[in-house]
């Protein structure tokens, strides 16, 4: 197969409109079957596609983080290439804020809570990159996780607010086959954090399962998830949370769209997981 172009700058980018649709899938790279799940379906779904790699500092608000994040260009292009990606766009730092940058977006109400509360700064990073990202390539279609559910809330209401082009796509969780939502992140788990950290989609599949059953009780449910979590004393719960998946607000009682949000440290990594609580498979979409 052909290796699909590196383009660093956003005028290198313009012939790829007139292929007819385009769509965008935003990355930070260290590309996994989680983003490759995007990647195809936005080749189904349009005629040229690029998926943007850059790892943003904006939305880091821990260096270490920041400094340790996986950075593999060559593999990832290969990857993109063999998922359907047209072209790359590898940004760098100056390209997204050259000189004097000094706008920040913010979007209130649904950033507030869990991953806002956590990590200071995030969401802001993380609007600001999508907007100028969006902007730079102006494509009709761009494809963003459902596993980072607060993100894509947050990027929907963002781009209907500020009319940023193109439609926005949401794409189910991609897990492996134990379970664990794939994530940039797991490559720096040893295997003894690996196994631990399996108590996140074992908490989520109580929680889905004790609706099954008919609880509706969202503080009931939250006990059922902490307790599987608690069992592994390694796992530092920051948030289990179950929610209105419109607002992010807490929800007392659940409703067929309720979804959970956990985020944990094992160790020295940070996961997040989500899962929509009356889904029989829990949005499950494993790796075969
Ligand atoms: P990242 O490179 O981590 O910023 O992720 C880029 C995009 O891939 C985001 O829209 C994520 O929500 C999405 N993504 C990451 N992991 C998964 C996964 N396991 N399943 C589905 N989408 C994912």
């Amino acid at each position: 197969m052909t290796l699909p172009p590196v383009l660093t700058i956003p005028s290198a980018l313009a012939h790829l409109g007139e292929k007819g649709v385009l769509g965008l899938v935003p990355t930070m790279g260290a590309l996994h079957d989680g983003h490759g799940s995007l990647i195809r379906l936005a080749a189904a779904e349009c005629d040229a596609v690029v998926v943007s790699i850059f790892v943003n500092p904006a939305q880091f608000n821990d260096p270490a983080d920041l400094e340790r994040y996986p950075r593999r260009l060559e593999l990832d292009r290969a990857f993109a290439g063999d998922a359907g990606a047209t072209a790359i766009y590898t940004p760098d730092a100056a390209t997204i804020y050259p000189d004097g940058h000094a706008t920040r977006i913010s979007v209130s109400g649904i950033t507030e809570r869990w991953e806002g509360e956590f990590r200071p700064g995030h969401f802001d990073g993380v609007a600001t990159v999508v907007a100028i990202l969006l902007n730079q390539v102006r494509p009709d279609r761009s494809y963003f996780g459902e596993k980072d559910w607060q993100q894509l809330v947050m990027i929907r209401r963002m781009a209907e607010d500020l009319v940023l082009p193109g439609e926005i796509i949401g794409c189910p969780v991609v897990r492996d086959r134990d379970g664990l939502a794939l994530s940039s992140r797991n490559v720096r788990l040893s295997d003894e954090e690996r196994a631990t950290a399996l108590a996140i989609p074992r908490a989520l599949r109580k929680m889905r399962e004790a609706v099954g059953r008919g609880e509706t009780d969202a503080s009931a449910l939250r006990s059922i998830g902490s307790s599987v979590l608690n069992q592994e004393p390694t796992v530092r719960v920051e948030y289990l949370a179950v929610v209105d998946p419109a607002t992010l607000e807490p929800v007392e009682t659940i409703r067929a769209d309720s979804r959970t949000l956990i985020a944990a440290r094992i160790g020295a990594v940070r996961l997040i997981d989500t899962m929509k609580l009356t889904d029989s498979k829990g949005s499950m979409t494993l790796l075969s």
